[in-house]
């Protein structure tokens, strides 16, 4: 059994005293003690299919929302908010009870507003070329503080409604599997967003893919690819040594069975290591087998990886030779390029006492919203 930290999961003892989203019905129940059923019933309502502030849920007495907000304190405290994109971008950095950071994106599209959440303070998967696997593992969040994020982004919405989460920010969701898959239900049973319209993002933990096969709830499913074959998958993301391609495909080809939903593979270009035809043709037997979507992701640059993203006339010269093989492929809309965008970029830049201005050269990187966004 592995002892990697953050790889496993293993229950653990939650990272902090239980915070506003963390009980479940039944525990926010007991903790109400003596209160009419019907106060349970409000203010479940209100925290989560309203998605109020506990103190806007005005039809409790005031006396219990104090009481309440006592005893479960919210677990994220804005560390820096910033903005692109004309407003349609905002991202934040979330200062967690212990000192953790955290950081949560909301994108507004025409017709739909997306959350990226993360799942852990830091990654133990150890991506190169991703800044939260560079600065490593931290710890895993609990999920009231999954949850939480969401919420936070309801209330900035304002009027709209936020449609879809996908779990592509910090951390990697699958080595989290309890906290992931309890925010999950909670999203969709208290909050009442639709399976289709969650997505995990995973590294290819294939333990982690099996149980999610088996939790029955068809969540949207993507996979960090970033290379066909095992020499340079071993190297890109190292967790490929331990679940090797084969394995990892015969688990998504199970999951696409069982939940009848399309899959889909991300794909970061990186100049001269993956964006060659050999490697889009390899790309394209595997995707086209599993009739799976791509998305190729510019790589965005990060302080700790020396190779740069692939030119524009590469990603284009790349998506076209996927496209010709009868692949479907989109070219991932990038957001925020005038932020610290690329997921652990904020975080790294604050890695300081916090909050300090936080301001950075335009040289931000772009995030990345869920499957099937067009360029
Ligand atoms: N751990 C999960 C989810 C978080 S990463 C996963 O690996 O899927 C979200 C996506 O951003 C992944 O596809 C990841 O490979 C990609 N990513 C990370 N760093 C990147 C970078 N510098 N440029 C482009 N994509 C990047």
């Amino acid at each position: 059994m592995s002892t990697d930290r953050g790889t496993n999961d293993a229950p653990e003892a939650a990272p902090t005293a239980p915070t506003r989203y963390d009980p479940d019905r039944e525990a926010l129940g007991s903790l109400l003690g003596g209160e009419p059923a019907f106060r349970l019933e409000q203010l479940w309502e209100g925290l989560y299919r309203q998605g109020r502030p506990l103190e806007d849920i005005t039809v409790l007495p005031a006396d219990l929302r104090a009481h309440l907000a006592d005893d479960l304190p919210t677990a994220l405290e804005s560390a820096a908010e910033q903005r692109a994109d004309d407003g349609a971008t905002t991202k934040w950095l979330w200062r967690l009870r212990d000192g953790a950071a955290v950081e949560t994106v909301l994108m507004h599209y025409p017709d739909r507003s997306t959350v990226c959440v993360s799942t852990q303070a830091g990654c133990a998967m150890a991506c190169g070329f991703c800044a939260t696997g560079q600065a490593g593992f931290e710890r895993q969040l609990g999920v009231g503080e999954i949850v939480e994020q969401v919420i936070r982004a309801r209330w900035a919405a304002g009027g709209r409604r936020v449609s879809n989460v996908v779990f592509m920010g910090m951390g990697e969701p699958l080595a989290n599997f309890d906290a992931t898959w309890g925010a999950v239900r909670r999203l969709h049973d208290a909050v009442g967003i639709g399976a289709r319209h969650l997505t995990i993002s995973t590294v290819g933990i294939v333990p982690g893919i099996r149980r999610l096969t088996e939790a029955g709830l068809p969540v949207g499913l993507a996979v960090s690819l970033h290379a066909a074959d095992d020499v340079l998958r071993d190297e890109l993301v190292p967790i490929n040594r331990r679940y090797p391609l084969t394995e990892l495909l015969d688990a998504c080809e199970e999951y696409r069975r069982r939940s009848r939903r399309r899959l889909s593979f991300e794909w970061a270009l990186i100049d001269g290591v993956n964006d060659r035809f050999e490697d889009a043709d390899r790309l394209a037997g595997i995707a086209g087998g599993l009739a799976a979507h791509v998305n190729l992701i510019p790589l965005n640059p990060t302080p700790g990886y020396a190779v740069v993203g692939s030119s524009r006339n590469r990603v284009h010269a790349f998506r076209n030779r996927l496209a010709a093989a009868g692949v479907a492929v989109t070219i991932r809309d990038t957001r925020g390029r005038d932020i610290d965008a690329a997921c652990g970029q904020l975080r790294a830049d604050h890695a300081v006492p916090l909050p300090a201005p936080f301001r950075r050269p335009a040289t931000g990187t772009p995030v990345s919203d869920g499957p099937g966004i067009e360029d």
